[in-house]
């Protein structure tokens, strides 16, 4: 993998923000930051044409992310009343969060992969039954009763950086977007979110990757309310096809663009067999233990105790999707409910 955004690397390194960039003589990156996130911004990508621009992704709705939108399209020669079509990779706030306030502004068209667009109304709007499915799914994981209700509600208030604009346009695998000099095809990959999708450009040999291949960190994949029922499963075989594809340049939404998206894209599936393989050995040495056990008992790349509350479900959550996948191809057996307890299943003598 090599970077090429270096001055994103070097912004991300010291802590900041990047400025916005030209990266082709039609395709802008441009920061936008996200609030009280380690992931501190999300690259909006604007493409150009003779009667406008598209942009991929939107940003969170704050202000502060409103007006960096605004000053990087400036920045590109542009407005927000020209912006055409707003692309989303997923439904993620940092994503979604502005895709109605920009359509708002400029009349364009929102398009989403319709599996994320269902989510929409119980993630952001009527989240009542969220609510009480991830309670018995917490349930299950093993966390203890005293802390079941604040984990339940832990990303509640990102709700406030939404507006749940209903999409206009479905996005599906395989649809062609021609947009000024750029032929986009839209690549379904499940994982992350179940709708989520990258852009690729077979011409310019690029790749819009959204959350799905980021060259700083994996993404979160977890067991989820809103979730498939083998995310990890899903993402892993995402991932065997955007390395498949004839790609120099990657565009990620965080950290930083690069080149080598094979070997990413490769590096990214040994760290989930890794992961596989330590679950697994938990497991032996620590029959009969919960999801929410094995959690803890996990080393992280940053000590889980000190994150918020939102990280640590996530944590668990990316626990029980490897704990599918390693089900599913029987390496584990799982026994009862309310928790449920994971077992290792020996091979035969
Ligand atoms: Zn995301
Ligand atoms: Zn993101």
């Amino acid at each position: 993998m090599k970077i090429t955004g270096t001055l994103q690397k070097r912004a991300w390194d010291d802590g900041s923000v990047p400025p916005p960039e030209q990266i082709r003589p039609d395709i802008w990156s441009i920061p936008v930051p996200i609030p009280i996130n380690p992931l501190r911004y999300v690259l909006v990508y604007l493409l150009a044409s003779d009667s406008g621009i598209a942009i991929v992704d939107a940003g969170w709705n704050t202000d502060e992310a409103w007006e960096a939108l605004n000053a990087g399209i400036a920045q590109a020669g542009w407005s927000i009343a020209d912006v055409k079509k707003i692309l989303i990779t997923h439904i993620h706030p940092d994503h979604y969060g502005l895709a109605g306030r920009v359509r708002q502004a400029s009349g364009a068209e929102i398009a989403l992969h319709p599996l994320d667009g269902a989510l929409l109304q119980t993630r952001y709007e009527e989240p009542d039954e969220l609510i009480s499915d991830m309670e018995v799914l917490l349930q299950d994981a093993g966390v203890p009763n005293e802390q079941i209700t604040a984990l339940t509600r832990a990303s509640l208030e990102i709700r406030s950086f939404v507006t749940t604009s209903q999409p206009d346009v479905q996005l599906e695998d395989g649809d062609k977007i021609n947009f000024g000099k750029l032929d986009l095809e839209v690549i379904w990959t499940p994982g992350h979110s179940p709708g989520h999708v990258c852009f690729y450009s077979p011409s310019q040999r690029l790749l819009f990757s959204g959350d799905h291949v980021l060259a700083h960190i994996t993404p979160n994949v977890g067991v989820h309310t809103q979730q498939h029922a083998n995310p990890l499963q899903d993402f892993l075989a995402s991932l065997e096809r955007v390395a498949s594809l004839d790609v120099d340049e990657v565009f990620p939404a965080h950290a930083y663009r690069f080149l080598g998206l094979k070997e990413r894209a490769e590096e990214i599936i040994a760290h989930h067999h890794r992961r596989l393989n330590e679950i697994e050995l938990l497991i032996r040495n620590n029959p009969g233990c919960t999801s929410w056990e094995l959690t803890w008992k996990l080393p992280w790349s940053k000590s889980l105790k000190n994150e918020p509350l939102y990280i640590q479900r996530a944590a668990n959550g990316e626990i029980m999707a490897h704990l599918v996948v390693l089900e599913t191809s029987q390496r584990i057996a799982r026994e009862g409910s309310k928790p449920v307890r994971y077992f290792p299943v020996l091979p035969e003598t």
